[in-house]
């Protein structure tokens, strides 16, 4: 399996990013029915290639532009090898010692390589922790959960009482959650830039909370889609004037659409004053704060309750890797308190369980792979390879800008460079296959976007752009 892996990683250029099949295709190559007598492995290692490469899409292929990229490593590879091989569940301290204790320690690593505050770190006296979520929409459902349980204590210590008539009789068998009773939540309003991920909707709906979308606009400083604090302000007042309670603000430190960022120094002191969690969805643009030229993207982090990135973005570890961090995860962890017998243990009081801050109870081995990338590639050399995903996207940008077909719908920010130009020559690059990309809209403006990985050399750069205009300049003919 090593070898198989291996190879697929060194004939990639061999393939085509997106593969030939339909939906349905499996049916053809898979029995219906599960084998009753074992195979030999001969014959389920010959199906890899055909039911598996066959129907894959490449995303570590170098001309694959789409969605984000999800950097891989050997090293990351072996760290889920690992995992997979010891396969404890480490939900507690004593269900996996070294499981909690390494994801302590490298979670403190990466916050440190990345630059945020002590008071984050795990080995800091006080009550703020990191650990590592599977993906960023966990990150985002949690950060909600806590910011809703946050508000519902607060209504009732300001005595904002439920209605006699939605009082739980004591006698009744229902349990009523303390800081999750559903009565508070009705006037709850979460708050989101209009170009936040999906995952913060999604998030919002499981929360069972209103959500309203803030209009980004167009800022300063990047020329790109953002909150400015003004707007932030105004919706605060307003819905309070209405009687709804705004409780948490996710902000989003590169979008998905263009790579905007909500400036957390303005938009952080406003959250702390009104009482509004603040929580900072990374996921994309994270890792780039590993480079001291970029930290400005975290700027004003000290003001958020919690932060989370993708390591599995763009800092050589695979999917999933997502760590996350409390300001004060004391708190965070009372809200999801459930200790039943066969999960309490003898060091309870002393060592963390991280199974109260995420949604399931069961984790795996995910710190291996940072222990493994971090100690046999080094910071410096991820470094490099974030530079390179810019200047990939630099040099695309330009080819982009003399083009007088097109235009950069925003200037490029970090690997998402981007360009206005219509549905069709987006159906008609990915129908062709050469290579692949996803197209994006902002405030109703369709465009195409393109996410650079750093396995894509200059050459693919320029692939890419002749591709697209060679095609666009196709269309661009038969539409005359
Ligand atoms: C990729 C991304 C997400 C979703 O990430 P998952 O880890 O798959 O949940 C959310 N927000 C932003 C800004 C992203 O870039």
């Amino acid at each position: 399996m090593v070898d198989l892996v291996a190879d697929y990683w060194e004939t990639m250029r061999e393939r085509q990013p997106l593969p030939d099949v339909k939906p349905g295709y499996i049916w053809d190559l898979v029995p219906k029915d599960p084998p009753a007598e074992p195979e030999p492995w001969s014959r389920i290692f010959a199906d890899i290639e055909p039911v598996i490469f066959q129907g894959t899409t490449h995303w570590q292929h170098p001309h694959f532009f789409a969605y984000y990229p999800s950097a891989c490593s050997y090293p990351a590879i072996m760290g889920d090898i690992l995992s997979g091989g010891i396969a404890s569940i480490g939900f507690t301290w004593k269900s996996s010692p070294a499981m909690t204790e390494l994801e302590m320690v490298m979670t403190d690593w990466i916050a440190k390589a990345i630059g945020l505050p002590r008071f984050f770190l795990n080995s800091d006296s006080g009550p703020g922790a990191g650990m590592i979520q599977c993906t960023a929409s966990d990150a985002t459902l949690i950060a909600l959960l806590s910011a809703r349980a946050r508000a519902v204590m607060a209504m009732k210590q300001n005595g904002i009482d439920r209605t006699a008539q939605e009082e739980v009789n004591p006698n009744s068998q229902i349990i009523n959650f303390e800081s999750h009773d559903p009565v508070y939540f009705s006037k709850l309003v979460a708050y989101c830039s209009d170009q936040a991920h999906s995952a913060v909707d999604k998030g919002i709906m499981l929360a069972g909370v209103r959500m309203r979308k803030l209009k980004s606009t167009k800022d300063d400083r990047f020329n790109n889609y953002s909150v400015e604090p003004n707007v932030l302000e105004a919706a605060i007042k307003e819905d309070r004037a209405q009687g709804y309670i705004p409780f948490i603000y996710v902000a989003t430190v590169g979008t998905t659409n263009t790579c905007g960022i909500d400036s957390l120094t303005k938009l952080g002191p406003i959250c702390n004053r009104e009482k509004l969690w603040l929580h900072v969805d990374a996921a994309y643009a994270g890792s780039f704060a590993l480079c001291p030229e970029f930290r400005y993207l975290i700027e004003g982090v000290e003001m958020a309750d919690s932060f989370n990135f993708n390591c599995a973005k763009s800092m050589m570890i695979n999917f999933d890797y997502s760590p996350m961090w409390f300001k004060d995860a004391k708190e965070a962890i009372n809200y999801f308190n459930v200790d039943p017998t066969y999960l309490k243990h003898e060091h309870q009081a002393v060592a963390s369980d991280y199974r109260h801050l995420q949604v399931a109870l069961g984790r795996r081995f995910r710190a291996l792979k940072v222990w493994f990338v971090l100690r046999s590639i080094g910071t410096t050399k991820i470094q490099e390879n974030l530079r390179i995903v810019v200047n990939r996207a630099i040099q695309f940008a330009k080819l982009i800008e003399k083009d007088e077909h097109f235009e950069l719908f925003v200037p490029q920010h970090l690997g998402l460079g981007s360009n206005d130009i219509n549905e069709r020559l987006n159906t008609i690059i990915n129908d062709d296959k050469r290579i692949h990309l996803v197209p994006a809209n902002a405030h109703g403006i369709y465009f195409l976007r393109v996410a650079f990985h750093s396995s894509t050399t200059e050459d693919d750069v320029k692939y890419a752009y002749d591709v697209i205009t060679e095609l666009a300049e196709a269309l661009l003919k038969s539409e005359l």
